[in-house]
């Protein structure tokens, strides 16, 4: 058995695998792809003391790194559940088993889609989900943020203060954010607000983004915007359908954790964007990948089981 079994390759369990390793216990990975998000991004420029990387060059960093040391890396391999006990359970989708004494969990989120025309093939290129990664590639240009939650209404206060105009739109009849973000956009004079509208389709000219077009759900007319990026915030989607009954979840679907990591579980840790820690980024997720690890040795030092 294990000591600590992470299930997630992602920086969040790349941390973690490199600091309970560094404890000198039995370590093991498994991840159904080893890198998770950062693989499907470009620019990463926030990682602090990395100036500039791109993504899948970021995810080579992370497994070279966990590499260095004594780690199982499972790689391409689904965990389907999760079985508490003196020895934590992980059972595969290939229909192995897996046993630990301590389990880190990092399975990560994914965006939210619109499914619309256009939004995969200009992801990247116009099409994006993250504005503190992001934003400044938009700088001085249009953009509309799709989605009037707090997460929308956010993104386009921040993007106001870096793009040339944003255009908020809303498929409900109201805004669903705070007041007071509502407030903090309406006073911003670069800010277009549409509500009662369905975005059908991105459009581009082959490589970039170009325009929007959306239906005016009042009048059922379609409605075309020009620009060049559009932000998805309609939400994340955390990786837990796995674990659904098995453990504490918020209503979002995110693992509750404390400040060291633990969730409802004794020996279950948990990190990264699939848990509930706000503000979903790389350096937070590696951060609370090391977290959970050094509490997951805690536990062990202090724990009967041997
Ligand atoms: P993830 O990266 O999501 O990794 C989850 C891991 O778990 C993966 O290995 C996945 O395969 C695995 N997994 C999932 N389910 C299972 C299962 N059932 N069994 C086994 N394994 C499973 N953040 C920044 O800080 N800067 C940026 O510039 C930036 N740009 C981004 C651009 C894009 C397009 C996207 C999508 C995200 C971006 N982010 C950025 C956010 C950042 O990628 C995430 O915050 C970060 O990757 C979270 O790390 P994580 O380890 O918690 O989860």
């Amino acid at each position: 058995a294990y000591d600590v079994l992470i299930v997630g390759g992602g920086p969040a369990g790349a941390a973690a695998a490199v600091y309970a390793a560094r404890k000198g216990i039995r370590t093991g990975v498994v991840a159904q792809r080893f890198g998770g998000q950062v693989l499907d991004t470009m620019a990463i420029e926030n990682f602090i003391s990395v100036k500039e990387t791109e993504g899948p060059k970021f995810a080579v960093a992370l497994e070279e790194h966990v590499k260095a040391y004594d780690v199982d890396i499972m790689n391409l391999q689904e965990a389907t559940s999760l079985v508490p006990g003196k020895l934590i359970e992980v059972k595969l989708a290939n229909g192995g088993v897996l046993k630990s004494k301590t389990v880190i969990l990092s399975t990560g989120a994914r965006w939210r889609e619109i499914n619309v025309p256009g939004e995969r093939e200009y992801r990247n290129n116009g099409v994006a989900y993250c504005p503190h990664c992001d934003g400044p590639l938009f700088k001085g240009k249009r953009v509309a943020v799709i989605g009037g939650g707090n997460s929308g209404v956010e993104a386009a206060i921040d993007l106001a203060g870096l793009v040339k105009h944003v255009t908020l739109i809303e498929y409900g009849e109201t805004l669903r954010a705070d007041a007071v973000l509502q407030r903090k956009l309406r006073s911003l004079a670069n800010v277009t607000i549409i509500t009662s509208a369905l975005t059908t389709e991105i459009h581009g000219d082959g490589k970039k983004v170009s325009a929007l077009t959306y239906k005016d759900r009042g009048s059922d007319e379609l409605r075309r915007i020009e620009l060049e990026g559009v932000f998805i915030q309609i939400g994340l989607v955390p990786n837990t359908e796995w674990l659904e009954g098995t453990l504490a979840l918020s209503r979002h679907g995110e693992i509750e954790i404390d400040a060291k990591g633990q969730t409802s579980l004794p020996g279950v840790f948990a990190a990264g964007d699939v848990t509930t820690v706000p503000y979903k980024q790389i350096v937070i997720a590696a951060g609370d990948g090391a977290k959970a690890a050094l509490s997951a040795f805690d536990h062990l030092i202090r724990s009967s089981v041997t």
